[in-house]
């Protein structure tokens, strides 16, 4: 069910929480082992799998749920907007998501900044392990 199985050379991603937990707080011990994913749907899946309701040492879970819409493309943290119109033949926000690279991109910030913020999300992308 990828929606991206283009084999191109495309930057590979992270996970959103353990790069910015990098960032945040490099010292504490990260909630997961990291991820080298190559498309979003598969970022998405690890979330779903190692961080949904899921409880860091001290303060509340980074994510209580995650989904995609494949109708306008978008993804949601939030259970309620998401229930709302997505995924059902109301939401008709806009055709198929672009793809390659800066589609990628823009999704995995997106994606940080609704569990964190714009700016933290920006220089979590950025530090990700330098392609080598
Ligand atoms: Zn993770
Ligand atoms: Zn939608």
């Amino acid at each position: 069910m990828d929606e991206n199985d283009n084999p191109a050379a495309e930057r590979e991603l992270g996970c959103p929480i353990f790069e910015a937990g990098i960032l945040i707080a490099p010292h504490d011990k990260p909630t997961c082992n990291g991820l080298v994913a190559p498309n979003m749907s598969k970022v998405r899946r690890h979330l779903q799998k190692q961080h949904l309701k899921r409880k860091p040492k001290n303060g509340d879970p980074h994510l209580n749920f995650l989904a995609h819409c494949l109708t306008c493309n978008e993804q949601f943290i939030d259970e309620t907007v998401y229930r709302a119109t997505h995924n059902t033949a109301t939401c008709r926000k806009s055709k198929r998501p672009r793809k390659g690279d800066d589609a990628q991109r823009e999704q995995w910030i997106t994606l940080c900044a609704l569990i964190f913020d714009t700016e933290l999300a920006q220089r979590s992308y950025d530090s990700k392990h330098s392609p080598s």
